[in-house]
C-alpha cells in the first residue's frame, strides 16, 4: 500500500495561530516528516498557538499518532515552547475503508435486496 501524507500549513496574519493540516495518510512511517513542522511552527512567535489538525486525513494508524504525539509532548516538556493541540477523528479512519468501496458495495445490496425478493 502506498501510504503518502500531505501537509497543508495555514498561519493567521497576526501570526498567532498555525494550523498544521494533514491529509492522505498518517502512519509511523509518515509522521517522523511532521515532526520538523511541528518544531518549525512552535518557534515560530512567542506565543503561538499550535495545532496538528488530522480531520481531512483519510487514514490514520494509531501507532502513528501515538509516535507522534509522543515526540512532540516530549519537545514540549523537554523546551519552552507553547504545547500543541491535536485534532484528530473519533473513529481513526483505515486505509482500505475508502469512500468509493464503501459506495459501491452498499449500492450492490441495494438492487440486490429487492431482486431476490421479487424472484421467489
Ligand atoms: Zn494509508
Amino acid at each position: 500500500m502506498d501510504h503518502k501524507i500531505s501537509v497543508t500549513v495555514q498561519i493567521d496574519m497576526d501570526g498567532k495561530n498555525i494550523r498544521i493540516i494533514t491529509a492522505g495518510c498518517l502512519t509511523r512511517f509518515s509522521q517522523s516528516a511532521l515532526l520538523p513542522l511541528i518544531r518549525r511552527a512552535r518557534k515560530l512567535t512567542p506565543g503561538i498557538h499550535v495545532t496538528v489538525d488530522a480531520t481531512p486525513t483519510r487514514h490514520v494508524d494509531a501507532a502513528g499518532l501515538e509516535l507522534l504525539r509522543d515526540a512532540v509532548d516530549n519537545e514540549v516538556s523537554l523546551g519552552n515552547g507553547p504545547p500543541v493541540q491535536f485534532v484528530v477523528p473519533a473513529h481513526l479512519p483505515r486505509h482500505h475503508a475508502t469512500v468509493d468501496i464503501g459506495a459501491s458495495s452498499t449500492y450492490t445490496s441495494l438492487v440486490a435486496a429487492p431482486h431476490k425478493e421479487g424472484a421467489s
